[in-house]
């Protein structure tokens, strides 16, 4: 007696079929699954077994043996539960073995035959859809994001028993009802930050030109405050890009506004002792968080305290805007395409240069705390702020600033700017430095401003095309064709370089 049900395993952001095939043969009652499970796979004996059980059927007194295949694919997740269970009911003639074949499943059981959520169940419903399956049997908690990839049925169980009926045409199981992606912008306004004039100049042009930014600024001057505001005057998600975040952040297992489904730029802020790992992705392929941070912000605060390894590996996503992660039986590639806010303080102990508070720090650590603010990343970073330094109170004074929702409106419309001009999804920030001299379409005043600032104060070349990428954000958010002497101006406020600030 045997039986085949249909399951699915998560490869990163991706899912790959899996067959479930289970053999009673008649032995000593046993369980044993061949095809390559890892140790959480294996542990799924004892739990179907029990919910089995628990929904009031028989488990075999057989020798059952579960084959997953394609047997060189690692079976990871406890996403093999319920495909398991059914077709260890499906060989001993307690499921239809014909209508089983129509669906694939996923799920954890616990103990008394309750289904748990699952990570992946977007990329594991995409897959069954490209497959051609009738539909997928998911836990309830799955349902919202399953629901939004359409072109199948997906319906939803809390329990194994309720899916055998199901199965049996003795039960109903309801469909998954997808959310609205549309979703207007919720939580930190800009209108609640006082001060920072130049701050908050430089936070809307990093997110009209897709500028990535250095904040500079001793402790408490707001520099996380402001960073958390970037996702708000973002554009909003489109609806394609939200189904990209969530089939990310569902792969992750996180599951943040409660139905699993991301609308609201993603806002990621590790700390600067994260891994490598941490930051790319993890060697069982789970993304990490300049994945989660695609399509919003990630936020690296005391950015030369970050291990050095974990800071020269961000250049490839900042590079390439994806993850490649290679691993025995494949790749994943994550998307990670997002705007980065470094921040640093002026040295270690954060009080260099403070008007009331002294600096403890050796000269020889200033400088290595200084040296980390060059290289790879910092090198492909437009914005470069120096924060005023500010008490925490005074920055929530009570008089409301411009509230994010105008701000928005302006980015949105220096961004369609810039989509005409530049071609679909180029940001200025995007544009090459061969091309940023002609896009830029500096007036001749503007070019003498800027050919003057760069050889009186050294700057290199590099960065006088950087200074000329953020005066054409300036004049596309000021609707201006072409980039006149005030944009340039304006641009060169928004690049300190820092070197005021050694000893
Ligand atoms: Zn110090």
């Amino acid at each position: 007696m045997s039986a085949l049900v249909h399951g699915a395993v998560l490869f990163g952001v991706d899912a790959a079929l899996v067959s479930v095939e289970v053999d009673l043969l008649r032995r000593l009652p046993s369980v044993a699954i061949v095809g390559l499970p890892s140790p959480s796979v294996r542990e799924a004996a004892e739990r179907v077994r029990s919910a089995i059980l628990a929904s009031g059927m028989e488990f075999p007194r057989a020798r059952v043996v579960i084959s997953l295949a394609p047997a060189d694919l690692r079976k990871e997740g406890t996403g093999f539960d319920l495909p398991m269970a059914l077709a260890i009911l499906a060989a001993a003639g307690r499921v239809d073995r014909d209508n089983v074949g129509r669906w694939l499943f996923a799920g954890e059981l616990s103990l008394a035959g309750e289904l748990r959520a699952i990570r992946g169940s977007l990329a594991i419903t995409c897959a069954a859809r490209d497959a051609g399956f009738r539909g997928v049997i998911l836990p309830v908690a799955n349902g919202p994001e399953a629901a939004l990839v359409g072109g199948l049925e997906v319906r939803v169980a809390q329990t194994l028993r309720e899916v055998i009926a199901f199965l049996d045409g003795a039960g109903h199981l309801p469909l998954g009802s997808a959310p609205d992606l549309r979703e207007p912008h919720r939580g930190l306004d800009l209108a609640e930050v006082q001060g920072q004039t130049r701050a908050r100049l430089a936070l809307e042009v990093a997110a009209a030109g897709g500028h990535n930014m250095l904040l500079e600024g001793p402790p408490g001057c707001g520099k996380t405050m402001l960073a958390a505001r970037l996702p708000g005057i973002l554009p909003a998600l489109t609806p394609g890009e939200a189904l990209e975040c969530t089939r990310i952040h569902s792969a992750a297992g996180l599951r943040s506004g409660g139905a699993g489904v991301v609308t609201q730029r993603p806002f990621r802020a590790p700390h600067h002792s994260a891994s490598t790992a941490a930051l790319l992705g993890t060697a069982d392929l789970r993304p990490g968080e300049a994945a989660l941070a695609h399509r919003g912000v990630l936020f690296l605060d005391e950015f030369p305290e970050f291990r050095r390894d974990a800071r020269e590996a961000l250049r490839a996503p900042l590079e390439d805007r994806s993850i490649v992660i290679s691993r025995a039986g494949g790749r994943a590639v994550f998307p990670a395409d997002f705007a980065l806010i470094a921040a640093a303080n002026p040295c270690p102990c954060g009080y260099l240069g403070h008007p009331t508070r002294a600096c403890v720090c050796p000269a020889s650590a200033r400088q290595r705390y200084r040296a980390h603010l060059s290289g790879p990343i910092v090198d492909r970073i437009d914005l470069r702020v120096e924060l005023e330094p500010v008490e925490g109170q005074a920055l929530f004074s009570g008089v409301r600033g411009e509230s994010s929702a105008d701000v928005r409106a302006r980015v949105e419309s220096a961004r369609s700017i810039q989509t005409a001009r530049n071609g679909p999804g180029r940001t200025n920030a995007g544009v090459s430095a061969d091309e940023v001299l002609g896009l830029a379409d500096a007036t001749a005043p503007a070019m003498r401003l800027l050919v003057e600032h760069v050889d009186r104060t050294g700057t290199s070349a590099r960065v006088g095309r950087r200074i000329l990428r953020v005066a054409r954000t300036l004049a596309d958010i000021d609707g201006a064709t072409r980039v006149g002497a005030s944009q340039v101006t304006a641009a060169i406020a928004l690049r300190f370089d820092g070197e005021e600030a050694l000893p």
